[in-house]
């Protein structure tokens, strides 16, 4: 009933969505690629956040890779159909502006049913394609800061990651903070990870960790979709109808999805839109999975880049 609820309320957002502009505003950050976010004018409320808008570049990094080191490939390739090969080392940092959850400071609770979601997403077990990769947190570290709390900008972004980051380009390190201008999230990809150094990792804002205040979005798949990001996926949306997210099993998509159209088919031919991706822009309750196509993408990505 609560899913049927979600749909039908989905529906009517999704038009609205689709009455946004293309208006786009830039998250500044210094070196590398990834942070800009799209908000469309006159579009706002429940169910108008949005996640991150990474680019994707017109000659794929990880392809040049591929053609180089057909071996790895193949053995890449054989990691993401066997499944759980790779444990990726994960810390967590809590920017928070005081002692409440409120105030961001995210409970332990939280961030343990987060690592959850993450393992679930990427294992399969939600019901999309096992990736070979599964994640293990190392640790939490929590800091008190009004000024770093509020993260609007590129300049604090590197202040903190200055302060905070763990370990090298194989650990995943996830922060947590208020973001502004509806934004959900944003991450630096496998493919920029070397040149961006200390930036690298993903920052989601604290209210979208399972059961966090977002409504629609706090089930925890906005880091599902940012660490999708840091394995050098980019959107099932990019280059539009011709396709621009180098893998081949994901439909075209002539724009982003929200909230959860079900059977949107925005491109002629390929089939319908693939809104339960983790890469579209929909609702967490729409979204459950990655396709084998993004899983070898993401082993090859991780060999190429992380390992
Ligand atoms: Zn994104």
């Amino acid at each position: 009933m609560r899913k049927r609820l979600l749909v039908v309320l989905g529906l009517v957002l999704a038009m609205v969505a689709t009455l946004q502009t293309g208006a786009q505003a830039k998250l500044p950050t210094s070196g590398g690629v990834c942070v800009e976010h799209d908000v469309g004018a006159g579009f706002e409320g429940r169910g108008t956040r949005v996640r991150d808008l990474v680019e994707a570049p017109k000659k794929d990094p990880v392809a040049k890779w591929v053609r180089r080191h057909g071996n790895q490939a193949d053995r890449a390739a054989d990691r993401a159909d066997r499944g759980q090969a790779i444990t990726v080392p994960v810390w967590f940092h809590v920017i928070r502006k005081d002692a409440t959850v409120a105030g961001g400071n995210v409970p332990t609770s939280r961030i343990n049913a987060q690592m959850q979601v993450l393992n679930d997403s990427f294992t399969g077990s939600t019901g999309g394609a096992s990736t070979g990769f599964r994640f293990e947190l190392q640790g939490i570290t929590r800091t008190t800061n009004k000024g770093w709390f509020n993260l609007t900008g590129g300049g604090k972004d590197r202040k903190i990651k200055q302060a905070l980051h763990r370990g090298g380009l194989e650990t995943l390190n996830i922060y947590t903070a208020k973001l502004g201008a509806n934004l959900l999230g944003y991450a630096y990809l496998a493919s920029d990870a070397e040149e961006v150094g200390v930036l690298d990792g993903v920052v989601v804002h604290f209210e979208t960790l399972p059961g966090g205040a977002f409504s629609i979005y706090s089930e925890g798949d906005t880091a599902t979709h940012e660490v999708g990001h840091w394995f050098d996926l980019y959107h099932t949306f990019d280059g539009g109808c011709d396709g621009g997210d180098f893998v081949d099993d994901t439909a075209p998509e002539a724009s982003p999805a929200f909230n959860c159209p079900v059977g949107r088919d925005t491109c002629v031919g390929g089939g319908v839109d693939p809104i339960t991706n983790f890469m579209d822009y929909t609702q967490d309750s729409c979204m459950f999975e990655f396709t084998r196509g993004q899983a070898v993408r993401m082993q090859q990505a991780w060999s190429a880049f992380r390992a």
